[in-house]
This record gives structure tokens, C-alpha cells and sequence, in this order.
């Protein structure tokens, strides 16, 4: 595997980064997760946007363009000969010194991984996941907004080792007034009545890319979709349930905190947005970088 780091492709043994990198030392940096479907990198210029977004939220000054970042990304993807699978691109704030003022930092790294894809397991996607509410709440957005997808992610960490200790994959993370924010690594959706809802992102969501794609099948499939406060009252009593994430795509919820949702099984409308959404991603035709 090559890794793109500053302009260089360097071997897995030999990509390395500073341990003056503020990115190692105080999680001072961004990141995105992307995937490449049959030579397509899926929704390149989102994920640029929202990379840009969160860089200007932590004042970070970007090292590259826009542009010559959608052109590293695939050219990392073709260095690989990779078509199908999931890039890591993240920046650091840079080498700096043990402090951390960021202004000690001269500029920003850029690293990009292009790999396979470590897909969740086929049975989650038959039967539903079973995952549960853990008691570490979602960071608050006056605090570290969670719409900045930052390198530190000890909250989402934190969760996922109590949704671990459960026997869960994934948890629901609520947020410091009890409403429901997102999950460790995904976002959250529900259905009730034939309309579709997940929290807004003052809630302490993300502003996921999966999530809006979602969003949009379901208006273009005339489902209602909405972002209201939800509590998990709201998530026990819905008749289907749903994650949302670049690479789990879109998995079911049969069961959470011990409740089953609507008949144990993944849902109807689950199922048409999941055979929609795969439809966007699924490409004919040769590979092409791009
Ligand atoms: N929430 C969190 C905390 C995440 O890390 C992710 C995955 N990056 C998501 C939601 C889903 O976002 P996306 O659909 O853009 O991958």
C-alpha cells in the first residue's frame, strides 16, 4: 500500500509522522472517511466541503486547495489500484512543539489512505442490529461542536467501549439534556406512521454525508423527513430503525435497550432506501479514477 503524505507516497512501514504532530499530541486535526466504489470516489466533494468546514470551525489553515485535495484523494485511489474500498484522509495541525499553542505549528499535514474496506458482518444487514443507550453523553456543541469531525474522538471512544461492554457494535449517544444525538460512527434514523426522523444537528449530530443522501431518497420516494428533538421513547416506539454511515451504509435496528422495534425485523422502508442508496453506488461500466 502507498500512503499519501504532503505531496509523497511513502510505504505502510515508512509513512510516518512526527510525534511533535500536534495531530498525535492533542488530536488537533480533522478527518474524513470516504469510499470508492468501482473506481468512483462517492460523493468526493462533500466530503471536501465538510473537511473545509471543520477546518475553518478549529481554525486550521488548509496546505492545499479544494481542488488539488479531490485530485490527491483519487490519485491515492489510482497509485493503489484501488477500486473499490475506503480512504482515511486526514490533516493535522502539524509539527509543533510540546505546548499547544497552534500557532507554533508551521503547516498542516495532509495524509491520505486508500484501503480495503473492513465491511460490518453480512447478519447485521439480514437481521438488525441490537444496540443499546450508554451513559457518556454527546460532547456539547458549545463545548466541541461534534459537527467538527476532529482526530480527538475519546467521546465517541468512550461509548463504544460501553456499547462494547454491553455485547453491542454500536451505541445511541444522547446528549447532556437526554435527547438523542447520533452513534459513535454513525448517524440515527427512525420511522414512524410512514415519516422519517433523525436529530438535527443541534443535537449534537453530525452532519453526516450518508445521512443527507438518505434524506434526500426518502423525499424523492415522497417518505417525510424531518429533524425534531427525538428521546428514546421516541426511538422505543418507532416502527423501524435505521444507521446511517459512510462505510455501514445503511444497517438496520431491531432492537434497542431491550426493546424490540416494530416486529424484530428490519423494515420495509429500510429496506427500499437501502436498495436506493446501493443503487447510487453501484456504477456500470469500466473503472475510471475519479
Ligand atoms: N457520526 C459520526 C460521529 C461519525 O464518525 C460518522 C462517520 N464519519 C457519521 C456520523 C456518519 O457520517 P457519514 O455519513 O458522513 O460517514
Amino acid at each position: 500500500m502507498k500512503i499519501y503524505i504532503d505531496g509523497s507516497y511513502y510505504s505502510e512501514q515508512d509513512a510516518k509522522v512526527s510525534v511533535f504532530d500536534h495531530g498525535l499530541l492533542y488530536g488537533d486535526g480533522i478527518f474524513e472517511g470516504i469510499r470508492i466504489y468501482h473506481g468512483r470516489v462517492f460523493k468526493l466533494k462533500e466530503h471536501i466541503d465538510r473537511l473545509f468546514a471543520s477546518a475553518k470551525a478549529i481554525l486550521l489553515n488548509m496546505p492545499m486547495t479544494h481542488a488539488e485535495l479531490m485530485k490527491a484523494t483519487v490519485d491515492t485511489c489510482r497509485e493503489n489500484g484501488l477500486k473499490d474500498g475506503y480512504i482515511r484522509l486526514l490533516v493535522t495541525r502539524g509539527v509543533g512543539n510540546l505546548g499547544l499553542n497552534p500557532n507554533k505549528c508551521k503547516k498542516a499535514s495532509v495524509i491520505i489512505i486508500a484501503d480495503k474496506i473492513q465491511l460490518y458482518p453480512k447478519e447485521y444487514y439480514d437481521n438488525g442490529l441490537q444496540i443499546v443507550t450508554v451513559p457518556t453523553t454527546r460532547n456539547l456543541h458549545s463545548a466541541l461542536n461534534p459537527a467538527i469531525k476532529s482526530l480527538n474522538y475519546l467521546n465517541n471512544i468512550l461509548a463504544k467501549i460501553e456499547a462494547n461492554n454491553a455485547g453491542c457494535e454500536e451505541a445511541i449517544m444522547l446528549n447532556s439534556e437526554g435527547y438523542v444525538a447520533e452513534c459513535t460512527g454513525d448517524n440515527v434514523f427512525i420511522l414512524k406512521n410512514g415519516e422519517m426522523f433523525t436529530p438535527p444537528l443541534s443535537a449534537g449530530a453530525l452532519y453526516g454525508i450518508t445521512r443527507n443522501t438518505v434524506i434526500d431518497l426518502a423525499r424523492a420516494a415522497g417518505i417525510k423527513a424531518s429533524e425534531p428533538n427525538l428521546t428514546r421513547y421516541d426511538l422505543f416506539n418507532a416502527d423501524e430503525c435505521f444507521l446511517t454511515g459512510t462505510g455501514a451504509e445503511i444497517v438496520p435496528v431491531v432492537k434497542i435497550d431491550g426493546r424490540v422495534i416494530g416486529d424484530g425485523k428490519p423494515g420495509k422502508i429500510t429496506r427500499m432506501l437501502e436498495e436506493a442508496y446501493h443503487s447510487l453506488t453501484k456504477v456500470s461500466g469500466e473503472p475510471i479514477y475519479q
